[in-house]
């Protein structure tokens, strides 16, 4: 290592993305975190009923430093957290499916502005440079919601009804696709964009995301 990344790193400490702690730059977290992502890291396949997507991949359950972490990235500022999480998301994708392209779960214009970045797009990104899997921006979003985390799982679904549209230069014919976000709790938001991907002729719709909350739920979530 040469003197000015050295003098960087003593500026700039890394810190690790589930606590904020300092952590030496060549580590992707504390140690304490290594051994609590084990606990709430989730198994393939583990999240059933995921109609009309063929499959839903969490990397982790949403508790303990990942929903610090997601709290972190999506309301406090915290951008380059996306890069850390992108990883592990990476890694977990299946090998036996050919991904044509990630697609991001897209959020209003105004709301990008107003946080300065799209979480779902940053991951996406990420994901994309970690697995060679192309990131193509095939949805908009079309109308305003209300705050997901604020409703029930029944307004929740109506909150997002004709929310979602293909984007004009979306090409989803024939494709594989992979949705993308941070957090998944009842599905809805994911069904909404995978519904508007298969009416517009995509063959297939999986989805990554970085945690599922409600891990208690025995319907959605089981072989913990
Ligand atoms: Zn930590």
């Amino acid at each position: 290592m040469n003197w000015r990344d050295r003098i960087w790193q003593i500026l700039f400490p890394k810190q690790c993305p589930f606590c904020g702690k300092n952590i030496r730059w060549e580590s992707r977290c504390c140690d304490a975190c290594a051994e609590m992502l084990q606990k709430v890291k989730f198994q393939s396949g583990s999240i059933k009923e995921t109609y009309p997507l063929a499959g839903i991949f969490p990397v982790f359950a949403y508790q303990d430093g990942v929903a610090y972490a997601i709290r972190r990235m999506k309301f406090h500022n915290h951008p380059a957290i996306a890069r850390h999480l992108a990883v592990y998301a990476a890694e977990i994708l299946p090998e036996d499916i050919y991904f044509d392209a990630i697609v991001p779960i897209p959020m209003r214009q105004r709301n990008i502005w107003k946080r300065g970045y799209n979480q779902a797009a940053l991951l996406a990104k990420f994901i994309s440079q970690n697995s060679s899997i192309p990131i193509k921006e095939m949805l908009v979003k079309v109308r305003k919601t209300r705050p997901q985390h604020t409703l029930n799982a029944r307004e929740r679904r109506r909150n997002l009804e004709g929310a979602y549209a293909l984007s004009k230069t979306a090409e989803v014919s024939g494709q594989t696709l992979l949705l993308c976000d941070d957090v998944v709790t009842t599905g809805s938001t994911l069904r909404e964009a995978a519904k508007v991907l298969l009416n517009g002729g995509a063959k297939t719709v999986y989805a990554v995301v970085i945690a599922a909350a409600g891990v208690e739920d025995e319907n959605l979530v089981t072989d913990l």
